[in-house]
């Protein structure tokens, strides 16, 4: 535990329930009304909740923290209004968050760890491995704040940004279900998607779930010894084992399962490659999402050019694939993969030095 005050804002209303009544030893309807200032509300402090009494709301702050993040930098994008926050949780670490506007409707990228331990060769936000796992009421208010401070509604969800949300499975999943339950945001399960390097055991834990959320998986490469040089945990899993529970996540959730593919030059983005995914994803009711790499400093990694992007798409969709290429957002405020949380942590080293 971080605090040894109890994470209320972590809790289910059934949990909260419990807690309030056989903890606390106060009437059950109490327990609505504090989660409604949580979740609905949104209320940074026990003090806001004006229909609780002064005693209980002191009881409150005695016993339990009302966690919520800080924002310490935003930045918008003048190309098309992305916004990238950078919020600091209540040990001082910093994570980032993006905001991303659709047609149909705004969507939030969380961050579901501090840093990550997958190592994947492409990715800035692995650099200094993992610090910490992120509890449940930290992924939840990344979107609450972003909620809050845009002053419009977040309707979409992608759990897709600094760490491996398997690998902080049960904050994860208890993330998930307070935000897409009444009361609460009661965001819709289908406009939740997380994104996995494929960590197999936990796909069928989350398959055996039945949430209607979508599956994204990063493949990024069409065999297993091209994946191993990309991605370290291509070393435990296999990309037929990840398949294998892939079809097994639609068997339960009837759910269209997306594949991330990011084009790195000269690395996987071949005519072959093009020809072998395609193979690879026959007759599998998937999406296909190709995102051209994002340099990163500390790697020899380039992006594949465009016209080649939408050769390699068009290839694919010859052999009746269905792909998009991700649409870059947010590119003048480095909104991509772990980039500015980055740039702003050894600032503050240099700051410190
Ligand atoms: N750990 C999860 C989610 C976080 S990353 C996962 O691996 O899926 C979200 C997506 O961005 C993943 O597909 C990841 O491989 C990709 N990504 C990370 N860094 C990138 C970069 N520099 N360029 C392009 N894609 C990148």
């Amino acid at each position: 535990m971080l605090n040894e005050k109890t994470d209320i804002k972590s809790m289910t209303l059934s949990e909260l329930e419990v807690f309030i009544t056989e903890v606390l030893g106060e009437k059950k309807f109490r327990a609505k009304q504090i989660y409604e200032w949580m979740h609905v509300r949104l209320v940074d402090s026990f003090d806001e909740m004006t229909n609780l009494s002064k005693d209980l709301r002191k009881k409150l702050s005695e016993r339990c923290v009302l966690t919520h993040l800080e924002i310490v930098e935003k930045y918008v994008s003048a190309i098309d209004g992305t916004a990238k926050y950078l919020f600091k949780l209540s040990d001082d670490r910093i994570i980032e968050s993006v905001l991303m506007h659709y047609k149909h409707g705004n969507s939030v990228c969380i961050s579901s760890q501090v840093g990550c331990r997958m190592g994947c060769r492409f990715c800035a936000s692995t650099l200094g491995g993992l610090e910490r796992q992120m509890l449940a009421s930290e992924m939840l208010d990344e979107i609450y704040q972003i909620q809050k401070d845009s002053g419009e509604r977040v309707s979409n969800v992608v759990v897709m940004g600094t760490g491996e949300p398997l690998d902080n499975y049960d904050a994860l999943v208890r993330m998930i279900e307070i935000l897409t339950h009444a009361p609460g945001l009661d965001i819709s399960q289908r406009n939740v998607t997380v994104s996995t390097c494929g960590l197999v055991p936990k796909i069928y834990e989350l398959a055996d779930l039945k949430m209607q959320i979508t599956l994204a998986i990063s493949l990024h490469a069409v065999n297993d010894e091209k994946r191993r040089e990309l991605m370290p945990i291509a070393n435990t899993y296999s990309i037929e084992e990840i398949l294998k529970a892939c079809r097994y996540y639609y068997s339960q959730n009837n759910r269209r399962i997306t594949f991330e593919y990011s084009l790195v030059k000269g690395v996987n983005d071949s005519r072959e490659d093009a020809k072998a995914l395609a193979a690879l994803l026959e007759g599998m009711n998937c999406h296909i999402n190709l995102i051209p790499v994002n340099p990163i400093e500390e790697r020899d990694y380039r992006q594949t050019e465009a016209d080649a992007v939408l050769k390699f798409k068009n290839m694919l969709e010859k052999y009746g694939r269905n792909v998009t290429i991700r649409r870059e957002m947010g590119r003048d405020i480095q909104a991509a993969c772990g980039q500015l949380r980055k740039k702003y942590m050894e600032q503050s080293v240099k700051r410190e030095g």
